[in-house]
């Protein structure tokens, strides 16, 4: 099933890792940029509104490009032997991009997940030949992942090096792909890119490529209630932890990883999770397409940004991203059955988005 393609490399471990990179480079030349896509909304004229979309990837998410940097980080370092098993530990979108990567390079992969992952992500990881393991609630995934690579598999550990895995000088980085795309439009450097956190990979790019370039843009991260990233940052503690649990899978981590650049974050907006999905029904109902729900915290992020310059009489461009495919969640976050039994009502806020958006502050 998961067979090595027929190479006429053998098994001389340099040979075979310096393939590996070429199929990667390959795989990178072969991919398109991801869309930015333009929004207004009549409520907050005089801001421009871009998303980023990372759905766009063959695999469906921003972890596409995270998945990418992994692989190529092992090899490159030397820990990503031929025929070698590789595993890590994810929520779902991780996964399913190794997968897909691991497939590419004739590798088995197994994903250790938590129990309550998304049905739709685990069948695609079983989808492109992965395995998974799934935990319960009292096992951390990352340490099962840890005593899985003890037994000889490669850990690609996307939380312990997504923050270094990626250039974040450029190379065509998610930062470097939006400031470029910026370039023509009315405001080219934006007022604010708002981003989630969970490995805290892509804050991390985003903030160190902005001081880089020279940019004022300032940067948000959009964190679920409560959870670990807005009250380390708050409180510049690596040590935090969440206050409870939160629906919104890829962000809203428990506690803080090694990921977490408190310093390059200039805001956090913390979002109740009826909040987010209420952004992400709104999404779908000004792009016409389903995304996930951290693209929907993202969205509540960005109108709350939008609103306060709007009260100040600013204008400007706010940039944030489109994290995964809506399709993943049809039986869990855009199911209003699973929404009532798990006690999520998103209409109050659903309203309160629009009455931003709309402009109809009356409600307000
Ligand atoms: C991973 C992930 C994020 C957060 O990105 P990081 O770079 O890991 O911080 C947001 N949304 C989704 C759906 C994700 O899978």
């Amino acid at each position: 099933m998961n067979a090595r393609p027929t190479s006429i490399i053998g098994d001389d471990p340099r040979e075979w890792a310096i393939d590996a990179v070429a199929r990667l480079h390959r795989e990178a030349a072969r991919s398109a940029d991801t869309h930015l896509l333009h929004a207004t909304f009549p409520g907050l004229p005089g801001i421009d509104f871009y998303f980023k979309d990372e759905a766009a990837h063959p695999t469906g998410s921003l972890k596409h490009r995270l998945a990418r940097s992994l692989f190529l980080y092992a090899l490159c370092n030397g820990r990503l032997r031929p025929g070698q098993a590789v595993v890590d530990a994810s929520s779902g979108s991780t996964a399913i991009s190794e997968a897909w990567f691991a497939r590419l390079l004739g590798l088995s992969f197994t994903a250790v997940m938590p129990a309550t992952t998304a049905p739709a992500k685990i069948e695609a990881v079983h989808a492109l030949g992965g395995h998974c393991e799934l935990t319960g609630a009292g096992t951390c995934p990352q340490a099962r992942a840890k005593e899985i690579a003890a037994r000889g598999a490669c850990f690609l550990d996307q939380f312990g090096l997504a923050e270094r895995a990626t250039d974040w000088r450029g190379n065509n980085n998610i930062a470097e792909s939006i400031i470029g795309q910026m370039q023509r439009e009315r405001f080219p450097e934006p007022a604010w890119i708002v981003c989630g956190a969970g490995t805290g990979g892509t804050s991390a790019t985003i903030g160190r490529y902005l001081r880089y370039r020279g940019l004022r843009t300032q940067l948000c991260v959009a964190e679920p209630t409560g959870m670990a990233f807005a009250r380390g940052w708050h409180a510049r503690d690596h040590d935090a932890r969440a206050t409870h649990a939160t629906c919104i899978e890829g962000i809203g981590r428990p506690s803080a990883e090694p990921g977490f650049l408190f310093e390059v974050v200039d805001e956090v907006v913390e979002v109740p999770d009826a909040a987010s999905i209420a952004g992400m029904q709104l999404l779908e109902h000004h792009l016409g397409r389903r995304y996930g729900g951290s693209s929907g915290t993202n969205l509540v992020a960005c109108l709350q940004l939008g609103e306060a310059m709007h009260r100040r009489g600013e204008s400007g461009s706010i940039v944030s991203l489109l994290c995964d495919r809506g399709e993943r969640y049809d039986r869990t976050l855009f199911d209003p059955q699973w929404l009532s039994r798990s006690g999520i009502d998103p209409a109050a806020w659903l309203q309160r988005l629009r009455a931003i958006a709309d402009g109809d502050r009356a409600q307000d």
